[in-house]
């Protein structure tokens, strides 16, 4: 791993700096805004991460096993032709340290680094009507101004820490997923794992073969297929490069921007026999999204078609379960309507003898205590380790963490007390020239293809601001508009019907709520270029009132 300059946070508490614009998050997100900001729009720009180095949600969660599962050539920017043709990969799937590597070279090509403030949280942004700027305080007390703040702090980047009795207690190590650190030990220890989502389905397969034994707790079984990870050749390399053109055109045209064409066929309008063909092909390529959209187009609309699929998952993990009592915990029986997953050797991994399951749903946590945990059936699974893969309090949970205030002082927690809404997952009424990169309603896709919309319209929306030497932000009548047109859509599939974090539905005491646009990155394109073409559509540009005449 390339070990980047660390820019130290500043000592000097009482000092002041202005700047045109501040990024608060150096992820795929915060990096290329960064760059569009400063070496294109020609702003004075600071980026700020509280971690220590870039890279995001890579470089957080560092857990054995950590992968990306949108394939790798879609898994990367697209707006540097060179970048595309110079930057290699050798696995269908990038691995964590892969990622942070890409993220750390694009940081280095652009010459980034000396704009971004690493190991410096963000505690506050506080908006003054007045002047129509910013100020912007960090966790260790230095204040900055701006006029424009954009926030990329991640949909999936606050961890969702479970409030278990006695968890304080345990005299073995506690470890979140999402804040791994650099080098941990498990070889030959006796290691639990909460949670098998994404997550725990990947660190659950990793340390396996490693650990003296694993103990996979689930409460909620999850329906995944196998991811189909294997070394690609330079030659299949070259091909990929020499084809980015009509890749990105593609994904970009596409609904989850996963870079495989969506099935248009109906499952129940083929024969029972072509159905399994299908599911089975799909099965044997691998990919989670590749088995729920390029299978058939209705799977995660029509309850037959959804069901069609679930029963064939099913079948799988009885197929490659030994034991029926495992099997019997691991196989889902509700909807497959959670984002869908996928995992190398996941299933095969509990025919080990060194791994057991807990059945949580039967036998729920009790307590944990000094030597492990406690299950309802008063069992106590004696642990070394315990690994938390429980997710993220996710899309907004940053922001509520953060002293956000707009217009009038208006806090973030209370402007979206009721639920985190935004007019395109861009911008929120009453916080005005503050852009989100993946925002509340934003698309649920491949991110970086998104990642990159939103970056790139967000420059637009910042070049007609200056010209226009006001703030921008939308009217609450857009952004009610836009939160009616995600709940419709969002009806309209199987998803709001199944608790996950995609609904804010996965942390205790969160409001349930829409929270994605499910229209696909091609609509989502096209509502933009609408709203941009008419001249901003939805959009009000306030001068600030220090400068309007009295
Ligand atoms: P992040 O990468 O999350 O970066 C946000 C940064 O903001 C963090 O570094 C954080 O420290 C910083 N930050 C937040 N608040 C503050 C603050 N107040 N002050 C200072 N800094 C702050 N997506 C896919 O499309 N495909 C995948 O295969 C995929 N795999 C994933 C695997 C894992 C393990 C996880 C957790 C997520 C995965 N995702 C995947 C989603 C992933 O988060 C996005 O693809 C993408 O990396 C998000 O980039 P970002 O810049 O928006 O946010
Ligand atoms: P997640 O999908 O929210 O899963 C969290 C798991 O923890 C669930 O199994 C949940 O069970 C369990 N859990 C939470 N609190 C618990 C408690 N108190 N007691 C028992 N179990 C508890 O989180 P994630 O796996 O970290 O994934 C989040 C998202 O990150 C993914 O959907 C994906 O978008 C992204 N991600 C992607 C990859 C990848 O393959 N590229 C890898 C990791 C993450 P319940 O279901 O019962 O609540």
């Amino acid at each position: 791993m390339t070990t980047l300059p660390t820019t130290e946070p500043a000592s000097d508490t009482a000092s002041s700096v202005d700047y045109d614009a501040i990024v608060i998050g150096a992820g795929f997100g915060g990096i290329y805004m960064l760059h569009k900001l400063r070496n294109e729009l020609g702003l004075s720009v600071r980026a700020y991460d509280r971690a220590a180095g870039v890279g995001g949600t890579w470089y957080w969660n560092r857990y054995p096993g950590a992968l990306s599962d949108t394939e790798g050539f879609v898994y990367r920017y697209s707006f540097d032709k060179d970048l595309l043709q110079d930057y290699d990969w050798s696995t269908r799937y990038l691995k964590q340290a892969d990622i942070l590597a890409y993220l750390e070279h694009v940081v280095e090509r652009f010459d980034l680094a000396k704009d971004i403030q690493l190991n410096t949280g963000i505690a506050a942004a506080v908006f003054d009507d007045r002047t129509n700027r910013w100020t912007v305080t960090t966790e260790q007390g230095e204040t900055v101004t701006a006029t424009y703040v954009v926030t990329a702090l991640g949909l999936l980047s606050k961890i969702n820490m479970p409030d278990i009795p006695g968890i304080e207690t345990f005299a073995g190590d506690i470890i979140h997923t999402g804040a791994w650190p650099d080098q941990h030990e498990l070889a030959g220890k006796r290691v639990g794992v909460i949670g098998n989502g994404s997550t725990g389905q990947q660190v659950i397969s990793a340390v396996a073969p490693e650990v003296e034994h694993l103990t996979a707790f689930v409460r909620t079984p999850q329906y995944s297929v196998p991811a189909g990870d294997r070394p690609m050749t330079a030659d299949e390399v070259t091909a990929i490069k020499g084809d980015f053109d009509s890749i990105w055109d593609q994904v970009r045209n596409s609904v989850v921007a996963f870079g495989f064409e969506e099935s248009a066929v109906p499952a129940m309008s083929v024969s029972e026999e072509e159905r399994q063909r299908v599911f089975q092909e799909n099965w044997d390529i691998g990919g989670g999204f590749r088995f729920m959209f390029g299978t058939f187009c209705d799977i995660a609309t029509d309850p037959e078609a959804n069901e069609a699929a679930a029963s064939f998952i099913r079948s799988k993990i009885q197929e490659i379960v030994k034991d029926p009592e495992k099997a019997r915990i691991l196989t889902p029986t509700d909807l497959y309507a959670r984002r869908p997953l996928c995992a190398n050797h996941y299933y095969e991994t509990f025919n080990r003898d060194n791994v057991s399951v807990a059945d949580l749903k039967q036998y729920p946590i009790v307590e944990i205590t000094p030597e492990g945990v406690r299950t309802a059936d008063g069992k106590l699974h004696e642990l070394d380790v315990l690994i938390l893969a429980t997710g993220f309090d996710a899309v907004d949970g940053n922001y509520m963490a953060m002293d956000l205030r707009g217009r009038g002082g208006r806090t973030i927690n209370e402007a979206w007390a009721d639920a985190p809404t935004s007019f395109l997952g861009i911008t929120t009424n009453g916080f005005p020239n503050m852009f989100m990169i993946l925002g509340p309603n934003g698309p649920f896709t491949n991110l970086p293809p998104s990642i990159e919309t939103q970056v790139e319209w967000i420059s637009k929306l910042v070049a007609e601001a200056q010209t226009r030497e006001a703030a921008v932000e939308p009217t609450a009548e857009a952004e009610q508009a836009w939160t009616e047109t995600c709940q419709t859509i969002a009806d309209m599939t199987l998803f709001p019907k199944v608790d996950s974090w995609i609904f804010g539905a996965n942390v205790p005491g969160k409001t349930k709520t829409v929270m994605f646009y499910i229209g696909g990155l091609a609509n989502y394109r096209a509502q933009l270029a609408e709203v941009e073409d008419a001249g901003f559509r939805g959009f009000e540009f306030v001068p600030a009132r220090a400068t309007v005449p009295a």
